[in-house]
């Protein structure tokens, strides 16, 4: 056969566009993404037929035409699958960043589709009828909650860091501790987020230890502001000091120059009272001296991605009416889930049982226990005797940097292979449990597979799916 008659075989778009086969998608997905699923596929049978090696055929063209429409069917089905799949946070790490940090409450999540499908007074002031300020009720709530003169928010708490040094401190020095030089994760490390923003690193003490005498002796009038970073994810232990806030807010007062603090995870409500581990407050913060604070929103908030930024009014006024505020503000639906998030934290009580974030990390042990021994039958029958399955006790956590040291005691599956079985067969398991419809994300540990139930909450749901492994 030469290539030419090998290739006049090839069926026309619109033949295969007419077939039967195609009518659905035709109707869902409109004809033109179908016309691009089917000139590809074309194009690559084209190739498979022209190939130097003169790849032949004894497909009809109406066979190829059929194997065209299929390969299009498959194409598209995987195409348009929703981009942002739900799964089974099971790590038992809770705010996790690769999974999309914090579940919202239900309030927040009907806030942002309303604010999402409908026209809304986003900048407009009802009773007047002229243009309003979107951060105004944000403001109002947030002063509320933190005791703070004035707030604003922006996209995340990278955002708020960068836009606070480059208002405050732009072509000028920021004092900063040699230990609170850290990387966060990502991209955000501080000393380059400092040239990002356009200021001067100032580095003052040790890595260790870090006295008030170092800021002292690092002011000079290139000083704008001094720095505080919460180390968030690590902790140096041993022969430590570090400045306190109240004492680093009088050297600054002293100095005339702002203090900054970057909480990171920011806590609105004193984690204690839950049983949880202490983590500093906003308020706190606030009531030490810090002049601005910023935090994250999607974190121990259990908000949207976002970034808060509270503090003294003159101050937060002039980083408003900088330019990269409008680079960072955020939408509609974000400032939506925000704002049902913050009503949630008004009363401590309410937030606690309706907070996924909290539910999860106030979850007893004995509760999570018994989830374990509930789907431990139905696991075993699944697993079949190649893996063997039992209930361990093991340490949950918090995530994202928040109180890194502090695991929150909590139950899991533990799955190793039975005898005979090694590592291959566990990662086969891991890989079938990511490919489910909804995928099951674990964690191994020496071997172990581990599914910490902290955060499980369809129990059904995930017993159903288990059939399919
Ligand atoms: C997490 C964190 C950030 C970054 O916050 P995002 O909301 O992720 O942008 C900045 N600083 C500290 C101390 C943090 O812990």
């Amino acid at each position: 056969m030469t290539e030419q008659v090998r290739l006049s075989i090839i069926p026309s778009v619109d033949l295969v566009l007419g077939l039967s086969a195609l009518e659905g998608v035709l109707q869902n997905l409109g004809r033109e993404p179908v016309k691009i699923a089917v000139r590809n596929e074309i194009q690559k049978l084209r190739i498979e037929l022209s190939g130097q090696t003169g790849g032949s055929t004894d497909e009809t063209r109406e066979q190829l035409a059929d194997r065209i429409a299929e390969a299009v069917l498959h194409t598209l089905k995987s195409a348009s699958a929703p981009l942002l799949r739900p799964v089974f946070n099971l790590t038992g790490t809770v705010i996790h960043t690769n999974l999309g940090r914090s579940r919202l409450p239900d309030e927040a999540v009907a806030a942002m589709a309303t604010a999402a499908g409908e026209a809304v007074d986003l900048e407009f002031n009802l009773e007047s009828g002229s243009r309003g300020d979107r951060d105004s009720q944000l403001e109002k709530l947030l002063c509320e909650l933190t005791g703070a003169e004035a707030a604003t928010v922006v996209n995340n708490n990278a955002a708020a860091v960068v836009l606070s040094l480059n208002t405050l401190a732009q072509d000028r020095e920021v004092l900063i501790s040699r230990g609170e030089l850290v990387e966060i994760g990502g991209a955000f490390r501080i000393p380059e987020v400092m040239v990002s923003a356009g200021c001067r690193l100032k580095e003052v003490g040790t890595t260790n230890r870090t006295h008030a005498r170092d800021y002292e002796s690092g002011l000079s009038e290139r000083a704008a502001l001094i720095m505080k970073v919460h180390t968030s994810n690590y902790r140096i232990q041993g022969f430590t000091a570090a400045v306190s806030e109240s004492e680093l807010a009088s050297i600054a007062e002293a100095a005339g120059i702002p203090l900054i603090s970057d909480l990171g995870s920011g806590s609105l409500v004193d984690l204690s009272r839950f049983g949880l581990p202490a983590e500093p407050t906003v308020r706190a913060t606030i009531e030490s001296g810090a002049d601005v604070v910023t935090f994250s929103g999607d974190k121990l908030l259990g908000g949207p991605q976002s970034g808060i930024i509270v503090g003294r009014a003159d101050l937060i006024a002039r980083i408003k009416s900088n330019p990269l505020k409008r680079a960072m503000r955020v939408d509609k639906t974000i400032l939506a889930a925000l704002l049902a998030v913050l009503q949630l934290h008004r009363d401590p009580e309410i937030l606690k049982t309706r907070l996924p974030l909290l539910v999860d990390l106030c979850r007893s042990e004995d509760d999570i226990r018994l989830a374990v021994e509930r789907v431990l039958p139905v696991v075993r029958e699944a697993l079949g005797s190649a893996f063997e399955a039992s209930c361990i006790a093991c340490k949950s956590q918090i995530g994202s940097g928040a109180l890194p040291m502090e695991m929150i005691p909590s139950y899991a599956l533990a799955i190793r292979p039975a005898m005979g079985g090694g590592e291959a067969q566990l990662s086969e398991l891991t890989a079938r449990l990511r490919s489910l419809e909804k995928p099951v994300i674990g964690r191994l540990s020496d071997g172990v597979l581990l599914l910490d139930l902290r955060c499980l909450r369809d129990e059904q749901g995930f017993c159903e799916q288990l059939s399919q492994v």
